[in-house]
């Protein structure tokens, strides 16, 4: 670690310019703390700045795509359509970012590499990649779980005379398809919204798909100025409601019993009224899809009958179908995605039937055949929620890193997926085993900064030197967490939540998934009776709490 500069002291060093590292930024702010946002980036955004490939919206609809703390934000923002695009988004953050006059607090263009925790001042010493250096009594990441990306260790990777684009990673001009010879490799939510928009233009279109995905319509609409109206009159309302939901979305379970109570035919009226109505409900549908397997398959498979609907050649229907249970794979809205299979410039290639075994000088290996390309498109997804954090070197006590302590086992242990034993004064929005990525993550966001930024005046106002969370709380945390995901069925598939997409990393669901609301419960009681399970040291006395 090089020299740091005293005059760098901070209260709090935040690490992204995102959602979650803007809203602690002017929680810490209004609350009088020296706090400043490193951002490796050129501007503000996290994701919605790095996510511009063609296609790109959200999956949650746009006026709870926001936050909710500020009524006047609420009042003079307006969404345009019910998901918002990328760029809408982008400009959203933007608008937040000079309306609240956070600028000033953000340094752009500083990637955190380092973050070790100094035992004899209870302080940070944070490093950035300029050989910076600051300290802060409190480090908070803000680096969200899906930005470290992943483009897997193809032989030849970077023999490729063509274009090549990470869709976690876009340039900020224009990609020309017109007329190319497109590859897209990955299947996922990018994958999936790229597709329909790259086909439109490309000469030629071949995706590689690994597995099939479950996608289900999207049905985008512009918003209508009176429902904008209303939603404003009921920010509030609206407000209580997705703080305390299940995951944080104002739609709620569709039919409150089990697939199985319902006849094949009321079965397949329901789905097809939710498959008509578009957006992230179709797992709604019934109560018991992500705990049932049978029930699960009547979903399924109802999802693969519309495929066969849409697709004209059974060929490429029957390689389109997937067999997993839905669901347990993080569900995809899709504007148009099947349909783009039925165009004339679009090739589907099966690469679980023959694997990508190189990227050569001009396009792209299976073991069937060679694919001469002009542009690469990589929708090969994220090393998901720690990934990101081990980007940064972080050490808590003894000079242990967080890597280590994590890879130590096959489990990562968090308390309340917030702190960790033997990283003091470290706070983490949206770690592993929070609800995170179960959720609408804004929501779950501002839960996490309002909790922290309360924290972090409780510990002022009390003369605390230290909030540490404590290895039992840890490990029944953990517990708890592991034990609610075996009890669903997204523990038993293969996916970006287990872990399983990334070569080498241990195997494990860091999602809380026991809901928004209570989680947010838990967390108020932990934080009510004196923030029960960490230990709190003042200046000379310590205070372990039960
Ligand atoms: P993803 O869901 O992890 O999809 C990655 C795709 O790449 C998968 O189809 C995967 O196949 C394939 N792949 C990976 N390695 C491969 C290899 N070696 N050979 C062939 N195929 C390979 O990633 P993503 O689509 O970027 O989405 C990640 C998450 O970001 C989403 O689930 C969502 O939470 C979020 N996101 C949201 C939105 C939205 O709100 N609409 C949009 C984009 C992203 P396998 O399935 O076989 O591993």
């Amino acid at each position: 670690m090089v020299q740091t500069n005293q005059s760098l002291k901070l209260d709090a060093v935040v690490v992204g310019a995102g959602f979650s590292g803007l809203y602690m930024l002017y929680r810490l702010r209004e609350a009088g703390f020296s706090t400043r946002v490193f951002e490796a980036a050129t501007d503000v955004g996290g994701v919605w700045y790095a996510n511009r490939y063609p296609g790109a919206k959200c999956d949650s609809e746009s006026i709870i795509y926001n936050y909710t703390f500020s009524n006047e934000l609420l009042q003079e923002w307006t969404w345009t359509s019910r998901f918002p695009e990328q760029a809408e988004i982008l400009n959203y953050l933007n608008f937040v970012t000079d309306r609240l006059d956070l600028r000033r607090d953000i340094q752009f263009n500083t990637r955190i590499s380092a973050a070790h925790y100094d035992e004899e001042n209870k302080n940070w010493k944070i490093e950035a990649d300029d050989g910076t250096a600051y300290i802060a009594k409190y480090f908070i990441t803000g680096v969200g779980c899906l930005s470290a990306s992943n483009i897997p260790n193809f032989k030849g990777l970077t023999s490729f005379k063509g274009e090549a684009y990470h869709t976690g990673h876009w340039p900020h001009e224009k990609v020309d398809f017109s007329g190319k010879r497109v590859g897209l490799i990955g299947t996922g939510s990018s994958g999936i919204q790229a597709i329909p928009v790259i086909a439109e233009e490309a000469g030629h279109l071949t995706v590689f798909q690994r597995t099939p995905a479950y996608s289900t319509p999207a049905r985008n609409y512009r918003y209508d100025p009176e429902f904008i109206r209303q939603t404003k009159a009921n920010y509030e309302e609206i407000r209580q409601q997705i703080r305390w939901s299940k995951m944080g979305y104002l739609h709620k379970v569709i039919n409150n019993r089990s697939a199985l109570e319902d006849t094949p035919e009321e079965r397949q009226q329901e789905y097809e009224k939710v498959w008509e109505k578009g957006g992230l409900g179709f797992s709604q549908t019934y109560n018991d899809l992500l705990v049932n397997g049978e029930s699960n398959e009547t979903a399924s498979e109802f999802i693969r009958s519309k495929i066969d609907e849409i697709i004209k050649d059974s060929n490429i229907a029957k390689k389109l179908k997937p067999s997993y249970y839905y669901s347990a794979k993080r569900p995809v809205l899709d504007t148009n995605y099947y349909e783009t299979f039925n165009r004339n410039n679009v090739t589907l290639v099966d690469v679980k039937a023959a694997p990508i075994v190189e990227i050569t000088p001009k396009g792209l290996k299976t073991s069937e055949a060679e694919h001469e390309l002009d542009v690469i498109v990589f929708a090969t997804g994220y090393d998901a929620m720690t990934g990101p954090l081990f980007k940064i070197d972080i050490r808590g006590k003894e000079g242990v890193s967080l890597k280590d302590k994590w890879a130590d086992g096959t489990q990562t242990r968090t308390y309340l997926g917030i702190a960790n034993a033997g990283f003091p004064n470290m706070f983490m929005i949206t770690g592993p085993e929070s609800p995170s990525v179960l959720s609408n993550v804004p929501v779950s966001i501002e839960q996490h900064v309002e909790w922290i930024g309360d924290c972090i005046e409780y510990l002022r106002n009390n003369e605390i030197e230290t909030i540490e969370a404590n290895l039992d709380a840890e490990e029944a945390w953990s517990k708890h967490c592991r034990e609610l995901a075996e009890s669903t069925l997204l523990t038993k598939v293969d996916s970006w939540y287990t872990g399983a997409n990334i070569k080498d990393k241990p195997r494990g669901f860091l999602i809380y998934v026991g809901g928004v609301g209570q989680y947010r419960k838990i967390c108020d009681d932990v934080a009510a009776k004196g923030y029960e399970g960490f230990s709190l040291i003042f200046t000379n006395k310590k205070i372990t709490t039960a």
